[in-house]
């Protein structure tokens, strides 16, 4: 579809994460990047990813919890992960290279990059919202996406059908008191997601899209609801269809989406 100036629109797509089947072998030998898979969400889409065939790559900054999900796909027969522990506050520019020359090595290709790993920052008025704080939720939630995006581009279009999977929220959408940075860099991601789409289109080798996971039962949501009963929400397994939908061939064809992974 495209509009007047004859580019590629946001596709809107009308994916229901409640009656989305995958089949066993959705994701067989795709080799999956996932960001912030030692815990939360990203944990839950790397067993996912893992259980329906992908070689996945776990990106982290706790080793001990990356290592224990490691074990936990090995136990549960999927293909032997990769990691790729990187503190995304601390690393620099040959951290980066070292992270794409490893899965170069290695792989020689990505198909998928689920940007997953985020941080909460300050629940707080942008009057009062701590300067540093803000520079570091913008940098963990937005700038390394973008980076590490565009560094694995080469190994992303040496798939052919690669998907790029970022994930945004509801108050990356319309923006609430007290989000700050956090609702701010969600609508950066957005705006990073649809930009690269557009870019992409044409080509049709990666498509790019965001995820809102919902409220969903992880520390960060603990975090930021202190006084809410976790048992309330969806535990991060409970989402993943729409995961695996995007990160799978099933949603070929879409791009510039941005989906909820709950109904
Ligand atoms: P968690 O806080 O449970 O997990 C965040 C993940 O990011 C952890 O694996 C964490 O690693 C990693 N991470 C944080 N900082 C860094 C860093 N500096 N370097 C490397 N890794 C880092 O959050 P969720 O699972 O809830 O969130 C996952 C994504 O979903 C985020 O992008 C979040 O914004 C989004 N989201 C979540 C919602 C929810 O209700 N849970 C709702 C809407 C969006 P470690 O465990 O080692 O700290």
């Amino acid at each position: 579809m495209a509009d007047c100036e004859g580019r590629a629109r946001a596709v809107s797509s009308d994916f229901d994460p409640g009656s989305y089947r995958p089949r066993p072998e959705l994701l067989a030998d795709r080799v999956i990047l996932i960001t912030g898979a030692g815990s939360g969400i990203g944990r839950a889409a790397a067993l996912a990813c893992a259980a329906y065939g992908a070689r996945v790559i776990l990106h982290g900054r706790t080793i001990s919890k990356l290592e224990a999900v490691y074990d936990e796909i090995l136990a549960s027969g999927g293909q032997r992960p990769a990691i790729a522990p990187l503190n995304l506050l601390k690393a620099q520019g040959p951290d980066y290279f070292q992270l794409r020359d490893s899965i170069a090595d290695e792989y020689g290709r990505l198909d998928g990059l689920l940007h997953n790993a985020g941080i909460l920052g300050d629940r707080t008025p942008i009057e009062q919202y701590e300067i540093g704080t803000w520079t570091e939720v913008m940098h963990v939630n937005l700038t390394v996406p973008f980076v590490l995006t565009q560094l694995l581009m080469p190994l992303l279009n040496a798939s052919g059908d690669a998907s790029v999977v970022f994930t945004s929220s509801g108050v990356g959408r319309r923006g609430r008191a007290y989000w700050g940075a956090y609702a701010v860099s969600k609508f950066g991601i957005e705006g990073l997601a649809q930009v690269l789409a557009d870019e992409t289109a044409t080509a049709g080798r990666i498509r790019v899209n965001c995820i809102n996971p919902g409220a969903t039962r992880t520390a960060m949501r603990a975090a930021a609801y202190p006084a809410e009963d976790p048992n309330s929400l969806p535990a991060p397994e409970d989402i993943m269809p729409a995961y695996l939908y995007l990160l799978g061939p099933d949603s070929r064809g879409l791009t510039g989406a941005s989906l909820d992974a709950q109904a």
